[in-house]
């Protein structure tokens, strides 16, 4: 009987399969298109990657969108307490910076990965790299391995860890989804997730390299408010990004397929209107006739001012003795509600991660079992589950990566005693 785990894909998740099945007495067998595995885990959180957040599961599943509760039951069994110490064990001591954000406390991303590598060596993983696979086998229902360019590959079990879409040069071009797809998976439509937006404004270059602190940034389609954020960000050439863009944007790529949307940005977010339009009164009695661009020094950052100025229909020139209520309450109205209108997100090559995936109707929770084909397990970023920024997602491509290559162990141990219980008569008198 074959009793091979083959785990297709070697980032977080399918390393951390590949390592776990392993250790469970598993003969696993990780393929890797690619020359190397961890790329993209290697460039995680700017070179340092933040490797789980180190809040509660409620926090966690909070942080998931809208298909975090698949994960309740998979993180009742693997958390962030158990990637932490699971890391301190490899050699990796960690550190909790702000927002709880777990990073390695050498700040090096490479130290995760050499750490999951370890793990699978240790555990006597085969490693077969520059690896692609183009299917997989299936027969009654039941995964039998897989297909490589040159040969197959037979199989007891196979664990599709193949990641998303996003920075395709690590491998990840999405591969898994068309695999899963072709033995009868249902995949929701992949679409960019903590992407930068793109704005229609004609203006928007001449304030690339602006970053806002401070504010408060909120998607609205037509009148309905879809999503709030407050903190950072910052223009580029054609957008907006930086931490609250990207958190919005995984609200914004679906709401964007049905039309643009408008982003408000809340310059002043502490000041209520009322106290603002005191402070712009009282600026206005001290500033005489001074240039509406001093009133707007003392207000904004240099670079927003020309357009503020413009928008508000005013000249930076303009006498502030000449500023009329009506002009006043414009620009208050401005720096409470400063608009702009989302017409698209960079391609999905640009995103961090990938949303959609393989529906997670189809997966047992418990086990990241697929629930069409027996022996076919999934971990990571291919399933439809996506989370902000802060750890949440490499949390999740560790705990389907355990639970997956735990669960295929077994059911390969499990099947392996169900032969011998058939192959030897005298083993059904054993149970007696
Ligand atoms: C720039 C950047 C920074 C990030 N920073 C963070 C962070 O700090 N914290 C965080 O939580 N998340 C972060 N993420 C997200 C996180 O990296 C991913 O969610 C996570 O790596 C997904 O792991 P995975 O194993 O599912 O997929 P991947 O890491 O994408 O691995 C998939 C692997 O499968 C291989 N593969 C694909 N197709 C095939 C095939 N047909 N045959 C064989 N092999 C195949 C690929 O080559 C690749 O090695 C970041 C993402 C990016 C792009």
């Amino acid at each position: 009987m074959v009793d091979r785990i083959i785990v297709v894909g070697g980032g977080a998740a399918g390393l951390m399969a590949a390592g776990r099945a392993a250790e469970l007495g598993g003969n696993v067998l990780l393929l890797e298109k690619q020359a190397k595995t961890g790329l993209k885990l290697g460039i995680t959180g700017k070179g340092r990657c933040n490797l789980t957040n180190a809040s509660s599961i409620s926090d966690h599943l909070a942080h998931l969108g809208p298909q975090g509760a698949f994960m309740r039951n998979a993180y009742a069994r693997y958390f962030a307490p158990d990637t932490i110490a699971f890391f301190e064990a490899h050699g990796v001591p960690t550190v909790t910076e702000r927002g709880q954000r777990v990073f390695p406390a050498s700040q090096r991303a490479h130290d995760v990965v050499d750490a999951l590598r370890a793990y699978c060596l240790e555990h006597q993983v085969q490693f077969r790299y520059h690896s692609p696979v183009q299917a997989l086998r299936v027969s009654a229902g039941a995964i039998t391995g897989v297909c490589l360019p040159e040969r197959d590959l037979d199989a007891a079990t196979v664990i599709l860890a193949t990641g998303g879409m996003s920075y395709p040069r690590t491998g990840s071009t999405g591969d898994g989804y068309r695999l899963a797809a072709d033995v009868g998976h249902t995949v929701i439509p992949p679409r960019p997730g903590l992407v930068p937006l793109v704005l229609q404004e004609p203006e928007v270059p001449r304030l690339e390299g602006l970053s806002l602190r401070n504010v408060r940034a909120s998607l609205y389609r037509e009148d309905d408010l879809l999503a709030s954020e407050f903190g950072e960000m910052l223009f580029t050439s054609d957008g907006v990004s930086g931490p609250i863009i990207l958190t919005l944007s995984m609200v914004a790529a679906h709401a964007l397929s049905q039309a643009p949307l408008r982003l408000l940005l809340d310059l002043k977010p502490a000041i209520e209107p009322v106290e603002l339009d005191q402070r712009l009164q009282r600026d206005l009695a001290s500033l005489g006739n001074a240039r509406f661009s001093a009133l707007l020094k003392g207000l904004l950052p240099r670079l927003l001012i020309d357009v503020f100025a413009e928008r508000s229909g005013l000249s930076p020139d303009h006498r502030l003795s000449q500023l009329s209520a009506e002009q006043r309450r414009r620009v208050l109205s401005l720096l409470k509600a400063f608009p702009f209108t989302v017409v698209g997100t960079r391609p999905i090559g640009e995103a961090i991660i990938t949303q959609g995936g393989v529906s997670t109707v189809e997966i047992n929770p418990a086990t990241m079992a697929s629930r069409r084909i027996a022996g076919l397990y999934f971990a990571g970023e291919i399933i439809d589950v996506a989370g902000d920024t802060g750890g949440y997602n490499l949390q999740l491509a560790f705990t389907t990566g355990y639970l997956a290559g735990e669960s295929a162990a077994r059911a390969v141990r499990a099947a392996h005693s169900a032969d011998a219980m058939q192959a030897s008569p005298s083993a059904e008198g054993s149970e007696q």
